[in-house]
Order: structure tokens, then sequence, then C-alpha cells
């Protein structure tokens, strides 16, 4: 490891770009940005750098374009105008934002949440985007459209309602995509199971029922809810 840092400001706004010396990137250039995509590094503790590399390893680039720990310092480690490696089918036309060491926006500290506001806006200003959502949101999005897709959905069902109502174990029963967003850790990866298998028995296999299964394997809390939930308070 052969780490750099040196200042960045996007505006007013400082920021600590790392560098790892080490590698060799051949980005490919973001042209159009229309979306910012919040993700959490995980649960498991890792430090900035060790994420860093980690990514590389693993993906021959950083993964996002910004990580913000705990503290609120905010990290760049992708060129603002490349693309980075952290959504399927959306790195084209995205930016992301990583928060460091977090697995639901409810462990997001207040300084965290500061930064990331503060990004953002200074993001969507200077690109005018509109679309901001967090890494799980998007991907149940694209559950949820094959679903509809293959008939196994109603059209039109408003996905945004509160987590008390599956409280009650006969609404958990239910078939509803929903609760993808709402469910985490060891609920999630069990619903996921119900899911898959409830969609063995509707569909015969095909490449349409093996894509479905497989975008509903891929759902991971990162960070969970929506980015609605990552308000801080008071406002600012
Ligand atoms: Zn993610």
């Amino acid at each position: 490891m052969v780490f750099k840092q040196f200042s960045v400001y996007l505006k007013d706004l400082h920021a600590i770009y790392l560098l790892d010396t080490k590698y060799k990137f051949d980005f490919k250039p973001l042209k159009n940005p229309q979306l910012i995509v919040i993700h959490g590094t995980g649960d498991i503790p890792v430090t900035v750098n060790d994420y860093y590399t980690k990514s590389v390893e693993e993906l021959g680039q950083p993964k996002t374009h910004f990580i913000i720990n705990s503290k609120g310092t905010i990290y760049q480690t992708l060129p603002i105008n490349m693309i980075g490696n952290h959504i399927q089918r959306r790195n084209e036309y995205s930016f992301g934002i990583s928060l460091h060491n977090i697995i639901t926006s409810k462990s997001a500290t207040q300084a965290m949440k500061y930064s990331l506001i503060k990004l953002i806006d200074i993001l969507k200003e200077e690109f005018s985007i509109t679309e901001i959502k967090t890494h799980k949101e998007l991907m149940v999005e694209d559950v949820l459209e094959l679903m509809i897709e293959l008939g196994l959905y109603p059209v039109g069902e408003d996905i945004h309602h509160s987590v008390d109502k599956y409280k009650n174990k006969e609404e958990l029963d239910k078939i509803d995509v929903q609760k993808l967003l709402i469910l985490n850790g060891k609920q999630l990866e069990e619903y996921k199971q119900y899911l898959i298998e409830y969609i063995n028995d509707e569909l015969d296999q095909s490449l349409y029922s093996s894509m479905l299964i497989d975008r509903i394997k891929k759902v991971s809390d990162c960070p969970g809810k929506y980015y609605s939930k990552l308000k801080i308070n008071p406002l600012i």
C-alpha cells in the first residue's frame, strides 16, 4: 500500500482525495450523471484505506466516488468525471457515496449525515441531479419491475408504507416486495428465500425467472430503508 492523501474542495466542501499509487487505473468517463446512489460499507469494521484496497483487489478500481466516515470526513476515491463500480446497470450514469462501517441508515451518525447532505447538495446543483436513492431501494425497484413484467405483482402498487404493517404474522406471509426494503439481517435473508420459493412454484424455469431470482439474491442491506430516512435532525 502506497497511499497518498491530499485535500480537494468541492465548492467550499473539504474532502480528502485518497489514492493508492501502487495501482494504475483505467477509468471510463462519466458523461451525464443523473443519479446518486448511497451505500454502506457493511457492518464488519474496516478502515477506509482497507476498504479501498479490498475494492481495488475485487473490482480493479475503487467502488464509489466518495466514502464518508462517522466523524463526517469525506474521502474522495474516484475522479468525479469517471465511472465507479458500485451498482449493476447504473454505474454509467451515477455517483456512488459510501457511508463507512454502517449497514442500516439507523447507525449513521449526525456528522456523517451532515456531510452526506452537504455533498449531495453540491453534486445535485453541479450536475442537475434529481434522483437520490440507496443501493437497496434500487435493487428492490429492479425486483419489482421484473415481477410486474412477469405478472407476479399488481401494477401501480404503492411501495411506500410503514414497518408497522408487518408486525402481524399474516401480513408477513403475503407476497410483498416492499418487505425487502423494510426487513434486514436474518429476516431479510429468510424473506428472500420465501420469495424465491414462491417464484419457483409460480413460474416455469426460464431466463426471466432466473433473472428475477438473481435480482432477489442481490438485494442487500446497503444501507437499508429509503434515502429519505437518512435525514438529519434538525433539518439543515
Ligand atoms: Zn451498495
